[in-house]
């Protein structure tokens, strides 16, 4: 088939993220991508400023990553891991402990990151229906959240990016606290903590868990807050008997400058969320992992066992591809990978702080974001973008950018300029 079947085969039956059907935009062909470029199918080249949606933080057709998937699919691509377990998996969730915040005992290996969140709500739910509370069920998070598009995290999205007056009555009702106040430098509001005090104690009767991600805001706005936050709410959900839970699935295995972002913070959740750059971006796989007391209680309950397993659960491929993923991060190379990006996007992206459109620039760690004061006209963002040779998604008023780990200064150069121009047009 030649790309113009391919494409309106595509936008007749093909339904794509957040889109409608039948599609009315254009998406663009990829034949194949290799290091941190995607190749189309009329030839052209874009540089990868999205490492797909986070996850490819190593480069497409990294040797490492094709040599470990090769060789698990030579041995078993699936079995089912009830009653089974193998090597990939079990070396996973060790390596996982291992590097997570220091407490974290327990790995639930999932299929996606959404999924991921449904079962540490449902561990800390079952752990209070364990141990008799069974009137804490609710959760609390703060605005500007994005946790997945399944129902249950789809609750603690922001509630106006999350569309909440469209399933009003459907989704459970969460509790929302204020946005984040201030940038990830600046000191922590005072006013805030009060207010996180006074609402956490206020509703600690009901509260089963308070879910946020930790400094970095994703797909609900690319904000950082200060980690003095994550501190207090450490203490204050202590203090309460209400569990924390850290979604990282954006933020973990580096991104931020940290290992896991919790780590700015000093600070370990009752449970935490890992997914996409958990298989180098090469397959789905995500994690739950919890602590030995919230084990413990579920086990001492009514239905002593966690009532979750998905079919897929722990895939010998995503493990083998994980652990490969794992073994360069072990390296080191992203120490120093990590901070030289940082100072590539400061200096490449500081000249949007001139143009009158632009309401903020900020970078952290591998992140960096231009935030216009009105939305991104897609259209045009994405043919200045594509015709610099660049691959990015903005959305609402951000244009922003992940890039691969192993991007080099040229590649930089070529996704800050290209943002610039992007925020100078679009
Ligand atoms: C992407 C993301 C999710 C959802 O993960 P999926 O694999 O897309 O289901 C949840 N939380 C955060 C913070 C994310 O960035």
């Amino acid at each position: 088939m030649d790309a113009a079947e391919l494409l309106a085969l595509d936008a007749e039956h093909v339904w794509h993220p957040y889109g409608p059907m039948p599609s009315t935009i254009d998406s663009l062909l990829v034949r194949e991508a290799s290091g941190v470029r995607l190749t189309l199918d009329d030839g052209r080249e874009l540089v990868d400023g999205m490492s797909s949606w986070w996850a490819a933080i190593h480069g497409y057709r990294n040797p490492v990553l094709d040599a470990a998937l090769a060789e698990q699919a030579g041995r078993m691509s699936h079995v089912m891991f009830g009653g089974l377990t193998h090597e990939p998996a079990i070396r996973l969730a060790k390596t996982l402990v291992d590097l997570a915040p220091e407490g974290l005992r327990h790995v639930f290996l999932c299929d996606s990151g959404s999924v991921s969140v449904e079962v540490a709500v449902k561990m800390c739910l079952q752990y209070w229906q364990s141990v008799g509370r069974k009137e804490k069920r609710r959760l609390m998070t703060w605005r500007g959240g994005y946790h997945g598009d399944t129902f249950t995290p789809m609750s603690v999205c922001d509630p106006e990016g999350g569309m909440h007056s469209l399933w009003r009555g459907i989704l459970p009702d969460q509790l929302f606290l204020p946005r984040p106040p201030g940038g990830f430098a600046d000191e922590p509001d005072q006013d805030y903590l009060d207010l996180l005090a006074t609402e956490i104690g206020r509703h600690a009767g009901e509260l089963a868990a308070i879910i946020v991600e930790p400094v970095v805001q994703g797909a609900g706005g690319m904000r950082f807050h200060p980690p003095a936050y994550l501190r207090a709410l450490r203490e204050i959900t202590e203090a309460n008997g209400v569990l924390l839970i850290f979604d990282e699935i954006a933020t973990g295995f580096g991104r931020t400058g940290r290992m896991f972002a919790a780590e700015h913070a000093g600070v370990t959740p009752d449970v935490l969320c890992l997914g996409k750059a958990l298989t180098g971006g090469y397959l789905t796989m995500a994690a739950a992992l919890c602590t030995p007391e919230i084990a413990d209680g579920i086990s001492r309950g009514e239905l002593p066992v966690l009532a979750h397993g998905p079919t897929f659960m722990a895939n010998p491929l995503s493990s083998a591809v994980a652990n490969a993923s794992l073994g360069i991060l072990a390296e080191g190379g992203w120490k120093s990978d990590v901070p030289r990006i940082e100072a590539a996007l400061k200096a490449g992206l500081e000249p949007a702080r001139e143009l009158p459109s632009v309401a903020d620039v900020r970078v952290l760690g591998a992140i960096g974001v231009i935030e216009l004061d009105h939305p991104v006209d897609m259209a045009v963002a994405t043919e200045v973008l594509t015709g610099n040779g660049v691959w990015l998604r903005p959305f609402r008023n951000l244009i922003y950018t992940m890039p691969p780990y192993i991007s080099e200064a040229e590649d930089l150069v070529a996704i800050t300029s290209a943002m610039v121009s992007a925020a100078q047009k679009a």
